[in-house]
């Protein structure tokens, strides 16, 4: 089926585009399009990738930041779980590989066929960080922009003592660079959304500080050790299948020089990582 052009800056073409065509929107999959010229073009700007690049956009929807990549990628594969969107994205960028479905059951196909160069999603609000963590915790560590509801977002980025710092934001600060870049409000999409929109960008570090076989275990234990939040990081151990008895908890925490006393949110980033290198030994 042929489809015509869309005018992405306009939220009254969007929506009679989509109705014309009969397509009704799916909001168990988080389905809000960006219609604002502004926007789009600054998101653009901050993915920065060239013509031999592999790129990934992950929920395109009906295109609104893959027709602003197409023409700067040769290779750019979409992952989009709506099959009516499959079907105008088919028609109007045919240049580009399309995999219909769930990203986290299809993701893995295309990912046996290469690494990405540069990953960029406007992620549904319910499976963004899912989605991040996934591709972590697989090895699939590369450039990346995504945007996320603006309190997921400053949990991507926050440091210890922020407010939102968390198991993700640590666990993220151990791999990426995590820059910042600007909120997007609600009235630059179509339908709009309750909530204000953030931009973030991923920058792998050059050294990591786990091995990539090891990520996924490592990425499990720091989220366990913030799973309790009022707990003692000596009762939280006590409760994981790591040790036997409290008195191993102890010798344990005496090895890493650490008052078990404390709470996870409060303990300095590379403790984590000097518990998990005595774990494993
Ligand atoms: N990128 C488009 C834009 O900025 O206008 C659309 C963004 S919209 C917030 C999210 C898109 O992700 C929707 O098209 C939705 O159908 C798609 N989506 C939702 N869950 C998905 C999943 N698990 N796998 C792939 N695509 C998904």
């Amino acid at each position: 089926m042929e489809f015509e052009k869309i005018d992405y800056n306009s939220p009254a073409s969007v929506s009679s585009f989509l109705e014309s065509y009969g397509f009704s929107m799916q909001k168990r999959f988080g389905q809000n399009f960006l219609v604002s010229s502004v926007f789009r073009h600054r998101i653009a700007d901050v993915i920065e990738v060239s013509p031999d690049m592999r790129v990934w956009e992950i929920g395109p929807g009906i295109g609104s930041l893959t027709s602003l990549l197409i023409d700067k990628i040769d290779d750019l594969c979409v992952f989009e779980i709506d099959r009516g969107f499959v079907k105008i994205l088919s028609s109007l960028f045919p240049s580009c590989r399309i995999i219909e479905g769930d990203f986290l059951k299809t993701w893995m196909g295309e990912f046996n066929r290469g690494m990405p160069d540069f990953i960029v999603g406007n992620l549904p609000y319910n499976v963004g960080t899912v989605i991040v963590l996934e591709l972590l915790k697989n090895a699939c560590i590369v450039p990346s922009v995504f945007m996320f509801q603006k309190e997921v977002a400053r949990r991507f980025v926050a440091d210890r003592g922020d407010e939102f710092y968390g198991a993700l934001s640590l666990v993220m600060s151990f791999f990426y660079e995590r820059i910042f870049c600007f909120d997007v409000p609600a009235s630059a999409f179509w339908p709009r959304p309750r909530v204000v929109s953030s931009v973030v960008k991923l920058v792998p570090k050059e050294v990591l500080p786990v091995s990539s076989s090891e990520i996924g275990c490592f990425v499990r234990f720091v989220f366990e050790l913030f799973s309790y939040r009022r707990k003692s990081l000596r009762n939280v151990l006590k409760a994981l299948p790591y040790f036997k008895t409290a008195s191993e908890v102890d010798s344990f925490l005496d090895d890493v020089g650490l008052d078990g006393s404390l709470r996870a949110e409060v303990i300095e980033p590379d403790v984590f990582l000097n518990m998990w290198k005595l774990l494993g030994a």
